[in-house]
């Protein structure tokens, strides 16, 4: 028998009455974030109690139906861990940065993120229905003062329309579903109004936090904007109540596709047996497992970081083991602004001119023979080819496999191997050039 979905409430919210418990206003409206507040639900730790009332915390607060589907009598509850600081949120660790994904390096207005060629982040929004401890944009998010105003969305919008090559603009944020709905709706509409805009993406953990605004009027909104999707963060099993089955049932009957990204979170989800059974229960939930981050060096994150190897063995216990829809991409954002690098177990063991050695998810080795007689695919009659979409500013690795150009070498490669000349050069040897040339 499969376990059903459950729906749980905190002790002090047993008599709230559930027209106002459903009311993601009410929700909203009655989120806890000190001390006093949260020990009404369970008793604090030290480490817990010193962090809240510290200064200069990133902002706490939590709705009452999230902090129910803690366990009041484990300190270690990993939805806890989530959400409660720690003293640990407090300290420095080595490479640690502030905008550790250089978004900001990467925004031609505010709030927009370009960086691959063909799709845009928008920030619509620095506020949250609750605050993740590892935020990665905790430099903005949590603070209404950096919030997102008119002249900024006209900029973004008009940035979009005159870059044609964008076909697929993300909104997150903070979360573009706590955002009023009259201005969501509109910003969809304005998005909608751009031809070459194929399709639009909601980045939001309101389901997890709040899954009450996920109400059908809602949802009948969304599908006006179809193709639309939505990646959802679930990163604990814990935390697929009822509630939220519930409103990913009304989202996908709306025909919202749905993804779920989680991040690798020390204490909380770095097991493979807890990872296996989150997937299961987001695909029991309609949710395709997305991807898998590993947790970036942000600030006040450091003591939610796991080695990568951590993230290579879930994947190793999942690829194989269990149904393919039910496992994410495992992903490495890289730092400094090198965006989404996919990271998996080894399955090429080794090849030779005529054969490939792989070994599958049991360790059984097996050899797939290449064919003998390939007929190369010739770009030159190919229509698909030569009518491609170019990829502005993007040669690099591709520009490798598909153009004329040989190679890519680091800038200041071509002074250091200047032998016979003027002294080496050692400055800037390991940057990379973004357009190596050539023929040489
Ligand atoms: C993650 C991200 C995207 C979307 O990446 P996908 O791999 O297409 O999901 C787009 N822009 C930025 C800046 C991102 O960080």
């Amino acid at each position: 028998m499969v376990a059903p979905f459950v729906s749980k409430r905190a002790k002090i919210y047993e008599n709230t009455p559930d027209e106002k418990w459903n009311d993601w206003r009410w929700q909203l409206s009655n989120r806890l974030n000190s001390a006093e507040e949260i020990e009404k639900i369970f008793p604090l730790t030290e480490s817990e109690r010193r962090a809240l009332n510290s200064s200069g915390l990133f902002r706490v607060d939590v709705t009452p139906y999230y902090i129910s589907l803690i366990d009041p009598d484990d300190a270690e509850d990993p939805v806890r861990k989530q959400i409660i600081p720690r003293a640990e949120e407090l300290q420095a660790f080595t490479a640690m940065m502030e905008d550790s994904l250089a978004e900001d390096r990467h925004s031609p207005v505010p709030g927009l993120v370009h960086r691959y060629p063909d799709r845009v982040l928008m920030l619509v929004t620095t506020q949250c229905a609750s605050y993740c401890r590892y935020c990665t944009r905790s430099r903005i998010v949590g603070d209404p003062g950096q919030t997102f105003n008119r002249a900024e969305f006209e900029a973004q919008i008009e940035y979009i329309k005159n870059t044609p090559q964008i076909r697929d603009v993300l909104l997150s944020g903070g979360d573009p579903l706590v955002l009023a709905p009259k201005i969501l709706e509109e910003l969809l509409t304005r998005l909608r109004e751009i031809q070459h805009i194929e399709i639009i993406r909601i980045g939001s953990r309101v389901p997890v936090f709040m899954p009450q605004r996920i109400t059908q009027e809602l949802c009948d909104m969304l599908s006006k904007f179809h193709p639309l999707w939505m990646n959802i963060h679930v990163n604990h099993p814990n935390e697929i109540s009822l509630e939220l089955t519930q409103a990913t049932d009304r989202l996908t009957r709306a025909g919202i596709q749905l993804g779920n990204q989680s991040v690798l979170l020390a204490g909380v989800n770095d097991c493979v047996h807890i990872q296996r059974d989150l997937v299961h229960k987001l695909v029991r939930a309609r949710v395709r497992p997305y991807y898998l981050y590993q947790c970036d060096l942000v600030e006040g994150a450091g003591h939610f970081r796991t080695p990568v190897a951590k993230g290579i063995e879930i994947i190793e216990g999942l690829r194989g083991h269990t149904s393919g829809y039910a496992v994410p991409q495992y992903i490495v954002d890289g730092p400094g602004g090198g965006g989404k690098i996919p990271l998996q177990p080894n399955y090429q063991i080794s090849m030779s001119d005529h054969k490939i050695l792989l070994r599958n998810y049991e360790g059984y080795i097996t050899t797939y023979e290449e064919p003998t007689e390939y007929k190369i695919h010739d770009a030159k009659t190919c229509k698909a080819c030569q009518s491609k979409r170019p990829e502005v500013g993007q040669t690099g690795l591709t520009g490798l496999l598909d153009g004329d150009q040989l190679f890519i070498k680091p800038e200041g490669f071509d002074d250091l191997h200047h032998r016979g000349g003027s002294e080496h050069r050692l400055k800037d040897e390991n940057k990379w050039k973004p357009l190596g040339i050539g023929s040489d």
